[in-house]
């Protein structure tokens, strides 16, 4: 038997990233099927059995495997989200846009929404969990995140007023949205990134061409043709890309508006039809 807060705190010393206290500690939660914050206030030792399967899964952390895909499960606006591979793991910076969203129809809920780039499904589902009488419709290139997203909507029990769909963007999309959200790949190509990211996240979800805005310059000038009267399209960008979104976005006749995220940089750009 071992003492689960020695094992947590040589454990934490091993591990990479920024977190490694946290990331041991929902590691250890995993393997004993309790609660974070449970594992955390018993004294109950860790059987021999236990403490190996741990060891396993700080083995693997250690080649930097994101701990969401290590668990299967990523937490995105309090609720549980099923990741692998196939997806971009959802970050606490895109909770922006549904913050966005919901601040918008406040009191008048929309009827339609269209996610692009849908991915795990994180944005339309935390919507439409927002709004019961909501429908959404969520766009993928890749058909093995159109299956994650799938699964997510039946485990959220979204299914029955969530469609998905492969596709390329907006093509063969028809009819009018109230609400448009996206998280396009908005990274400059060649940029660096985190082991965790490079390694373990689809370079389809990150990559946005030469200054990561290729989707944008694609997307914007189709949102007129869209949104539905009063309907608003929220995009997520990079840091420092905001100057040349707010162009991109007078050049397609929308009228924009820039929302920070929780750190307090500008995140989002909010756009709605200019001649309306
Ligand atoms: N925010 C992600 C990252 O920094 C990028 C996501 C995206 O390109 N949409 O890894």
């Amino acid at each position: 038997m071992r003492d689960r807060h020695a094992l947590l705190r040589g454990a934490a010393e091993t591990l990479p990233g920024d977190t490694p206290r946290l990331d041991a500690e929902l590691l250890l939660a995993h393997v004993l099927g309790e609660e974070r914050l449970a594992v955390l206030a018993s004294r109950e030792a860790v059987s021999e059995t236990d403490a190996v399967r741990f060891e396993r899964l700080l083995a693997r952390r250690r080649t930097h495997e994101p701990v969401a895909h290590i668990l299967g499960e990523r937490e995105f606006w309090s609720l549980p989200f099923r990741v692998n591979r196939d997806v971009l793991v959802p970050r606490p910076d895109s909770e922006t846009l549904v913050a966005e969203a919901l601040a918008h129809f406040r009191g008048r809920p929309p009827e339609r929404v269209l996610d692009l780039g849908t991915g795990s499904g994180a944005l339309l589902l935390a919507v439409l969990s927002e709004w019961p009488e909501a429908r959404g419709l969520g766009i993928d290139l890749s058909e093995a995140a159109l299956a994650v997203a799938r699964d997510n909507a039946a485990r959220l029990e979204l299914a029955d007023r969530a469609t998905f769909r492969a596709g390329d963007w907006v093509e063969g999309v028809e009819g009018r949205f109230d609400l448009i959200l996206c998280n396009p790949p908005y990274i400059e190509a060649g940029a660096e990134l985190m082991p965790d990211v490079a390694l373990f996240e689809p370079a389809s979800a990150l990559f946005g061409g030469v200054d990561g805005l290729d989707p944008y310059r694609l997307l914007f000038p189709r949102m007129a043709g869209l949104l539905a009267p009063g309907g608003v399209a929220i995009f997520e960008f990079g840091v420092g890309q905001e100057v040349a979104l707010g162009a991109l976005a007078a050049e397609a006749g929308l009228a924009s508006r820039l929302a920070n995220d929780l750190s307090g940089r500008p995140r989002a750009i909010l756009l709605r039809d200019g001649m309306h």
